[in-house]
């Protein structure tokens, strides 16, 4: 099957993957003049990193394993730990925080020469009964048996087939960055908890740390011009992590990322279209889903179209398959801490104290049932 792919993402890049080593023939069309390397760390938990484990990819020489997940308050108490190595030993593969180009230049190398096209932008899509054709930015025309649509946030294949569905605000958004680590974090991810927000921090690999900062934000909110200082005031108070990180950086370290949220359709698609990762649903990086879930996209599709190699009925499987984990996944991202309004109440010192009366035991067991909700892979 000819199968053209919108976007040099993560998305792109696995399905792109997972496709050539099933014998289809894959082009790659990236907007982008060479891989955007940019961003933070991700963070894969157990689910990503088996999924690209069946993709060929070795991470063994990337990032850094996580042994343990523990969540504080905002002055730095203990509320639970989780013991990540009982999960990898009951999912079979290890959670891991790479940082995203070092992940994009590993799925990038397992791809044929010349897979990926750059410069080449989608702009129209014509899809008929026998095929789609797609015209580029650059005016060069493709065409293929099945479009997918890993064209990230802003997807021009979502609004061909879903017309005009933009991923909405939600109020909130990270201040972030990967820097050189100013203590050792070791092999666990920190997030603290509080009324203002929440603070993380995980060593990434080759002395790095991955840190942000989450609190309310709206489009119409002025830029800081001294971001430190801003979250030196915000987050004044809390446990000593948070001034250790911030009086390692400059200015220039930290990045805005505004969170934006997609109604996740009932048909990731139409005709010989499908939509992957944020293309069909972006969803805000707390708790880290947005790109284990693309990977499940990845998985999902390429057994759909394993199962029945028919580029026409493709999209009713797959979004069977698919809808209902990626609807929670985005649902935990979106309410699984608040920013603002009441509920911040829940996040005071007091209230989140007397949640370390949950015995440390059921900590595991607790997240790796999240984990189970989320995925179809472990
Ligand atoms: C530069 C960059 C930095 C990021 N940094 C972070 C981060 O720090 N933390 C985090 O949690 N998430 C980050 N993300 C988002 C994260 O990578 C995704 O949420 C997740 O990995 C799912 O990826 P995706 O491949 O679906 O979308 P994306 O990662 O957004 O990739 C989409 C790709 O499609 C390309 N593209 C867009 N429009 C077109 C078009 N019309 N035609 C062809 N190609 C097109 C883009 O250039 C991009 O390469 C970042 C994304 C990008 C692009």
């Amino acid at each position: 099957m000819r199968v053209l792919v919108a976007g040099a993402g993560i998305s792109g890049l696995a399905v792109a993957r997972g496709l050539a080593a099933d014998g289809h023939e894959v082009v790659v069309l990236e907007e982008a003049d060479g891989l955007r390397l940019g961003g933070g760390a991700i963070t894969l938990w157990c689910n990503g990193t088996a999924i690209l484990g069946d993709l060929g990819v070795d991470l063994a020489a990337t990032g850094q394993r996580l042994s343990t997940l523990s969540l504080r308050t905002a002055r730095g108490r203990r509320i639970m730990e989780v013991d990540l190595e009982s999960l990898t030993a009951r999912f079979g593969s290890a959670p891991r925080v790479v940082p995203r180009g070092s992940l994009i230049r590993l799925l990038a190398a397992g791809l044929p020469a010349g897979a990926v096209r750059f410069g080449a932008g989608v702009r129209d899509v014509r899809a008929g009964l026998d095929g789609v054709r797609v015209r580029t930015a650059a005016g060069t025309e493709h065409e293929a048996d099945l479009l997918v649509g890993a064209d990230g946030v802003r997807s021009r294949v979502r609004a061909h087939v879903l017309g005009d569905t933009p991923a909405t605000p939600t109020g909130a958004a990270i201040w972030q960055g990967l820097t050189p680590a100013p203590f050792d974090p070791g092999p666990t991810t920190t997030l603290m908890i509080g009324r203002q927000g929440d603070f993380g921090f995980m060593g990434a690999g080759d002395g790095l740390m991955q840190w942000f900062f989450e609190q309310s934000w709206s489009p119409g909110d002025p830029p800081a011009d001294k971001p430190v200082a801003m979250l030196r005031r915000r987050f004044a108070g809390w446990g000593a992590p948070v001034a250790r990180v911030l009086d390692s950086l400059a200015d220039g370290d930290v990045e805005l990322f505004p969170h934006a949220r997609h109604r996740v359709p009932r048909r990731w698609g139409a005709g010989r279209c499908v939509l992957l990762g944020d293309a069909a649903h972006a969803m805000p990086p707390v708790g880290a889903h947005g790109t284990n879930q693309a990977l499940e996209d990845v998985a999902a599709l390429t057994a759909c179209l394993r199962a029945a190699p028919d580029p026409a009925a493709v999209v009713d499987a797959y979004s069977a398959r698919r809808r209902r984990r990626a609807a929670r996944a985005s649902a935990v991202a979106a309410n699984l801490l608040a920013v603002s309004g009441p509920r911040t109440l829940m996040q005071s010192e007091p209230l989140m104290r007397l949640m370390a009366v949950v015995p440390p035991s059921l900590g595991a067991p607790g997240f790796g049932r999240l984990l189970r909700a989320l995925s179809d892979r472990i």
